[in-house]
């Protein structure tokens, strides 16, 4: 089972050893939820742009969205961890992840969060699957995701936009929505890096 972590969806797919894609689910994060408390926050700082720091009750209530946001991205993630790790159990199957590198990365290219708010929910999500996971006796994969968002599964070339939310590739016409051509290409690396590296089997490291 690979999963590929965005900041509005989570997208899982298992597969067979050779490849099949057998099941595919896409889980819509609290993307809108985050974003009132996080657009409450910068609005009460926006009325007290100097003072917002010292006054008790300001920063108070900074304080109280704050933790919102961290209870919505926990509540989801113990959520997501859950369902992950049964879903696992169910397929027989090993839990691939991205490590964190390409979290960093994607953290940059948000927008609309800052990278600290994006990491932090990342971060909280990664922990929730691989502690589920872990406590089923199931086996975390972390593989490099370097380029599983840009290259061809197929035939290694680059991957163009397409249109809403897919890709194509130039070369082998090979077409797919983003987030599951992500996921192919975490399956395919953990299985060729599976085979070279088995010493990072059931070791994921902190999360
Ligand atoms: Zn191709």
């Amino acid at each position: 089972m690979a999963i590929d972590l965005n900041f509005d969806n989570i997208t899982l797919a298992v597969f067979t050893m050779n490849g099949r894609l057998i099941k595919l689910k896409r889980l819509r994060a609290p993307l809108r939820r985050i974003l009132t408390q996080k657009v409450r926050i910068e609005r009460i700082q926006k009325r007290y742009p100097r003072s917002w720091r010292f006054i008790k009750g300001v920063k108070r209530a900074i304080e109280k969205h704050g933790e919102r946001i961290r209870n919505i991205s926990w509540d989801y993630a113990h959520k997501v961890g859950d369902l992950i790790a049964n879903l696992a159990i169910r397929y027989c199957s090993l839990v691939v992840l991205e490590n964190l590198d390409k979290l960093r990365d994607n953290a940059k290219k948000g927008r609309r969060f800052n990278k600290k708010l994006a990491l932090c929910f990342y971060r909280k999500i990664q922990f929730s699957i691989n502690y589920e996971a872990k406590e089923r006796g199931l086996i975390v994969f972390k593989v490099n995701p370097r380029g599983t968002s840009f290259r061809c599964p197929t035939c290694g070339s680059r991957l163009l936009e397409n249109g809403y939310r897919t890709l194509k590739c130039s070369k082998c016409g090979f077409i797919e929505d983003r987030d599951v051509a992500a996921t192919i290409n975490l399956f395919k690396t953990s299985s060729r890096s599976s085979h070279l590296n088995t010493q990072d089997v059931g070791s994921p490291g902190s999360p």
